[in-house]
């Protein structure tokens, strides 16, 4: 079978003999292994289709259970995030993230949109790192269907007094199971509606996360939390990309 999808590269390993094995997260068949022979004559053109965060468009070949890349062609390398170190790393933890979310072959159209549209607004002049970081990562979790759920409390069920975040619950939970269960594990945060903001970000579009502005104790609230999701329910330790705890 031969297929021709737009993808975005999430890793590259070289092996013995110029063979290369790329995982790419493809718009149509979401993540997939697939091996590439550089050829020397094309390796310039092609070597920068097959390089993390590259976007770009694949003649793919599948042989039984192997996909192998017949041809590339860059649509966007993203390369200004080289330049600048933050970026860079949250470039770094999103491709981490998604291949860590996603397993092979899943089909994921919209973390794929998500991703180019991240990588994008990172290359943007004036950008926060952290924030979209932070507001990728809730997006990510909506695409597949694990997000924090935010409108009532994880414990009771009651939809009034939001003040805390429980990781192990799955998000929001309330002052009284705060006063009746003192033994959970809590993310709160005194002075910030904590659970608030992350439904305004998790209901607005990812764009608008560039015109957000959101205090930076806050913002550090709301990281702790989507770690603390991620490693509860979608057992996603640390990640080597994530410099921001
Ligand atoms: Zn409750």
């Amino acid at each position: 079978m031969i297929t021709e999808t737009k993808a975005i590269v999430l890793r590259l390993t070289e092996t013995v003999g110029g063979r290369r094995m790329i995982a790419l997260l493809t718009e149509d068949h979401g993540k997939i292994s697939a091996g590439a022979f550089s050829e020397e004559r094309n390796r310039k053109k092609s070597g920068l289709a097959l390089r993390p965060f590259s976007l770009g468009s694949y003649e793919l070949r599948k042989t039984g259970e192997n996909w192998h890349i017949n041809r590339s062609e860059v649509l966007n390398s993203h390369y200004g995030l080289g330049s600048d170190v933050e970026k860079y790393m949250a470039a770094c933890y999103a491709l981490e993230l998604t291949d860590k979310l996603l397993p092979e072959l899943a089909k994921a159209p919209e973390l794929f949109s998500l991703l180019a549209q991240f990588l994008d607004m990172l290359e943007e002049k004036s950008c926060h790192c952290g924030l979209l970081q932070a507001a990728f990562t809730l997006k990510a979790l909506q695409t597949i269907g694990q997000e924090p759920l935010l409108g009532s409390c994880t414990g009771c069920g009651d939809s009034s007094s939001l003040i805390a975040l429980n990781p192990s619950a799955g998000g929001a939970w309330c002052s009284a199971c705060k006063t009746s269960l003192p033994n959970e594990r809590l993310i709160y945060a005194p002075g910030f509606d904590i659970v608030g903001i992350l439904k305004f970000m998790a209901d607005q579009p990812f764009a608008r996360m560039r015109r957000l502005a959101l205090d930076e104790k806050a913002l550090t609230y709301i990281q702790a939390y989507l770690r603390a999701h991620l490693s509860a329910h979608l057992d996603i330790g640390e990640l080597k990309s994530d410099v921001g705890r």
